[in-house]
């Protein structure tokens, strides 16, 4: 690893003034505030207001008069606004990239992508709205007398709860198609990381976004979060399986709809034909991408035994030259954890598995010479099920090499996890890494790639099965699912019942044979 001495340099963008004007719009009336600092250096950037329950619960009472407004304005203008919205993200794209960074610590390679995802959203829904959301027409009970239209209506107002790792995609992409659809927002975004977030809102409403329909509490979870889901609609969560649950409970109790975006235990295989150079780039990403902090990311490797060595040692080598260290420009291959608390958590997973015998091929540290949530890329062998980083979640830059006989055996080890998020296939032939994938456990499944594939095709659902989700984002369901659906059934003439005389048995003989006349035709 290549170490380069700290000379850290604030971006220009980040002005103070910049700061207190995009947290001014956080409700915050009891005074409290939570001190958001630069990871880097952990400087204080600025200080968050905090929502109490009575300004949560005034922010839906604004955002939903917002809403009645909104849900009455032809969708063609409402996109208008997300066409001018697209432009703007894109405009102001370095702008973003500098909040995400002194925010969450990650590299800026990292970072300008993930401002990429909401107008890769709002590209996507721009397309396809207009057709999920046009009523549609469908046949009923009784051909030619009866007509059912399925028409889809806002929610009202969506709660949406954001982790850190990516406070921009998610806080602000998985908003676009809710507001698309009608509905207003209520967000609350991770007190580390609202201030990226809180400038989507800003470009969102320079674009003509109508004010108040886009409201940002902020707080810790608890604190917040029953107040906002008590009064949302429907909750779209982002964040650990352990909160998941929470979230989830209480959406249930209060009979609501919830979409839960949770963690996992993310496999690789690779197969005996993989490309070695291309394997070892993707498991380098894999792992180290986003300093390890991404749901989709890689945890554990299944390699044949025939080419573990070979793997290895390209892996540990490469490894070992990544650049890593504090940078706002392009530079560096990877940046720092997110928090010390995080980097701590990360660090005891790698030390219960050095204790309980797993081999730490390289890194394995943290390194406060780079920044207080600097760690090391590591890469361990040995790693069981006894371990905690042989289970659980790490959610850091470190990751397991595993060696496998049969291709059964890979499988069998890939899906023996309570996760189901994402999995990555390597190999030379397509349609064997096909058949491999079609025997995983998960939401998402990548061949020759790690999770970018499946991740930008907006048209394609991606979300979690097992303990890794309920629901997804992107694709039809990540626009309907903000919707209800209202049946609006009409009878043209009434038919139901014996006529004219007819007597009960009769009418029930032609019943009978009209739903096997209606099969035959294929009319449903
Ligand atoms: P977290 O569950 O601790 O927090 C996520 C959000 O929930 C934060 O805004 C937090 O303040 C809030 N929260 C915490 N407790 C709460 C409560 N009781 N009620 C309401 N809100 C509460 O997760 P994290 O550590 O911030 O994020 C990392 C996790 O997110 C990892 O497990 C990662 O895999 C997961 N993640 C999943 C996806 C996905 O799409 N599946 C994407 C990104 C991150």
């Amino acid at each position: 690893m290549t170490v380069t001495p700290l000379a850290l340099t604030r971006p220009a963008s980040v002005t103070d003034a910049f700061l207190r004007r995009l947290v001014a719009r956080v409700p915050g009336s009891s005074g409290a505030t939570w001190k958001l600092t630069e990871v880097y250096t952990g400087d204080v950037l600025v200080e968050l207001p905090q929502s109490t329950p009575a300004d949560i619960e005034q922010a839906f009472t604004t955002a939903r008069a917002a809403q009645e407004k909104w849900a009455a304005t032809p969708l063609k203008q409402r996109l208008e606004i997300f066409k001018r919205a697209h432009t703007l993200f894109v405009d102001n794209a370095p702008a973003v990239t500098d909040l995400i960074q002194v925010e969450s610590g990650k590299n800026r390679r990292m970072a300008i992508e993930e401002t990429c995802d909401p107008a890769m959203v709002m590209s996507h829904y721009l397309t396809r709205a207009a057709k999920l959301l046009a009523p549609t027409k469908r046949g009923g009970p009784v051909p030619f007398l009866t007509t059912s239209t399925e028409v889809r209506q806002p929610k009202g107002v969506v709660g949406i709860i954001a982790p850190w790792n990516f406070p921009f995609a998610t806080g602000i992409s998985d908003a676009v198609p809710a507001l698309m659809a009608g509905n207003a927002v209520v967000l609350k975004p991770d007190n580390k990381t609202a201030l990226s977030p809180l400038y989507g809102v800003e470009l969102l409403e320079k674009a003509g976004l109508p004010k108040g329909l886009f409201q940002v509490v902020c707080g810790e979870g608890p604190d917040v979060g029953p107040t906002l889901i008590d009064q949302a609609n429907y909750v779209m969560f982002t964040g650990s399986t352990a909160t998941g649950r929470v979230i989830g409970e209480r959406a249930g109790r209060n009979l609501i709809g919830c979409c839960l975006e949770l963690g996992g235990k993310n496999p690789m295989i690779v197969l005996e034909d993989a490309d070695l150079t291309e394997t070892v780039q993707g498991a380098i990403f894999g792992a180290f991408g986003n300093t390890g902090q991404i749901c989709m990311h890689i945890e554990r490797i299944y390699l044949p035994e025939s080419r573990y060595d070979e793997f290895k040692n390209a892996y540990v080598a490469k490894t070992k030259a990544l650049d890593v260290r504090a940078a706002y420009d392009f530079g560096p291959d990877m940046g720092s954890l997110v928090s010390v608390d995080h980097m701590s958590r990360v660090k005891s997973h790698v030390d219960d598995a050095v204790a309980k015998g797993a081999t730490v091929l390289c890194g394995g540290k943290p390194r406060p010479d780079l920044g207080p949530a600097f760690f090391e890329p590591t890469i361990l062998e040995g790693v069981t099920k006894d371990m905690l980083c042989g289970v659980t979640e790490t959610f850091g830059p470190v990751v397991a090499l595993h060696k496998y006989r049969t291709v059964d055996e890979a499988v069998a080890f890939a899906n023996d996890t309570e996760y189901g998020l994402n999995a990555s296939i390597w190999g030379g032939n397509v349609d064997a890494a096909r058949a491999v994938a079609a025997r995983i456990e998960s939401g998402n499944v990548n061949i020759n790639d790690i999770l970018a594939t499946a991740y930008a095709a907006k048209g394609t659902p991606s979300g979690g099965v097992k303990n890794s989700g309920v629901g997804a984002r992107h694709g039809d369901q990540g626009l309907l699912k903000y919707t209800d659906v209202k049946n609006v059934a009409v009878l043209k003439k009434q038919v139901m019942g014996p006529r004219g005389g007819q007597t009960y048995e009769k009418y029930v003989e032609g019943m009978l044979s009209g739903l096997k006349l209606m099969r035959r035709l294929r009319i449903r």
